[in-house]
């Protein structure tokens, strides 16, 4: 029988040294939460069968919002995230009592919710040792040369490099032992370990190293934060998509372009509310996607989407850009009409569109302009609208 294996992923840190409102594991990098690409390889490996998450307290909206980014498929695969305490060390017990809790045994892989680049390599070699060591960790070799200094900041001796390595997470346990030093520990008021191992080696266990990855940053600081998303930025594909739509001229008052009621002598024929605008930028975001179309998503006959506002459509196609860890850079979009005059509702239309697609203002272009009264649009039958969304998305893997 293979033995069972968890994952217990830290996240319950207040982050206060990356210099933001929202703890670091929460931040957003190229456009997803730090903690579900840290999530993302240990739901992936199938011999993990259970990933438990340790918060901080009150922090499960947050929690939530961020999961909410995973596959539903990957989400299924979490279980119910579990409240942390003051420190990594409370937060790690915390983890382990859960897991206590529901009766594992097995081994145990604890890793820091702030290490989002951690590899399927990584894991791989982590769950190898896990299977030869009571304690395993990731190691690298010490390139800088490494000094002790006294409170002043001046030189007190140079370490010897080649006995020094940096250890990273994710470390490696067998669950038992570990659970039971860190009860121990606590019992013993023994606290300040920064790791897990630290605990182990207190409990009189031997630590076993294996090979890390020092593309495993770990972020601490707003630096990293920055040199993180060049990283990532550096994965990021450009794709373009482009979108059209029509209605046709009925009875009626007014028309919705991009989001803005404009007074009109005549009305639109649609099921939702026509805004050919929204409608039109919808389809260029999902075809730059390469996700289908509004009417998959929203198909014409479902009664639920009769006289829909149309900023739904928009919105939910930025977010499926979000949640696939991209970004929408540009939205282009040209109104073809002989009436309503779009210019006096230009800004109120850009500024609509920007809110719901959660641009700035400068990334949104409108523009108007006649058929010099040829075809349908030039006869004044309808209105059309074409659009141009500029998207990035992270390289396929
Ligand atoms: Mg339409």
């Amino acid at each position: 029988m293979t033995t069972a294996v968890a994952a217990l992923i830290v996240a319950a840190g207040r982050g206060l040294r990356a210099g933001a409102d929202a703890p670091k594991q929460y931040r957003r990098l190229g456009g997803t939460p730090v903690l579900c690409r840290t999530l993302a390889p240990f739901l992936a490996d199938n011999r993990i069968g259970t990933v438990l998450v340790v918060i901080g307290a009150g922090d499960a909206p947050r929690y939530d919002e961020a999961i909410g980014h995973l596959p539903k498929s990957a989400r299924a695969r979490l279980a119910s995230p579990v409240a942390g305490g003051e420190t990594r060390q409370d937060s790690v017990r915390a983890g382990l009592e859960a897991l206590a809790a529901i009766g594992f045994t097995g081994n145990v892989l604890v890793h820091d919710a702030a290490r989002p680049f951690v590899s399927i390599a990584l894991i791989e070699r982590a769950l190898a040792a896990s299977a030869q060591h009571v304690a395993a960790i990731p190691a690298l070799p010490v390139t800088d040369t490494v000094k002790r200094i006294d409170a002043a900041g001046l030189i007190e001796e140079t370490l010897p490099r080649e006995q020094l390595v940096s250890v990273q997470t994710p470390q490696a346990f067998a669950f038992q032992p570990l659970l039971v030093a860190h009860r121990a520990a606590h019992a013993a008021e023994s606290i300040g370990f920064t790791d897990d191992s630290a605990i182990m080696e207190w409990a009189g266990h031997r630590v076993a190293t294996f090979a890390g990855d020092p593309m495993n940053l770990k972020l601490t600081h707003s630096d990293d934060f920055a040199l993180a998303e060049q990283r990532f930025a550096r994965s990021l594909v450009t794709r373009t998509g482009t979108g059209y739509d029509v209605h046709a001229f009925a009875d009626g008052d007014h028309v919705w372009l991009g989001g803005i009621r404009i007074p009109h002598s005549r009305g639109v024929t649609a099921h939702s509310d026509g805004d050919v605008a929204l409608h039109a930028l919808t389809d260029a975001v999902l075809g730059a996607l390469a996700d289908g179309d509004i009417g998959s998503h929203f198909p014409p006959r479902d009664p639920q989407w009769r006289g829909a506002s149309s900023d739904r459509f928009l919105a939910f196609a930025a977010e499926r850009v979000r949640q696939r860890g991209g970004r929408i850079d540009h939205l282009d979009l040209t109104i073809v009409c002989e009436g309503p005059k779009v210019g006096p509702h230009r800004d109120a239309i850009r500024a609509r569109i920007a809110e719901i697609a959660g641009l700035r203002l400068d990334a949104v272009g409108v523009k108007a302009t006649t058929s010099e009264r040829l075809g349908f649009t030039g006869r004044g039958e309808g209105l059309a609208a074409l659009a141009t969304a500029t998207i990035r998305l992270p390289e396929p893997e």
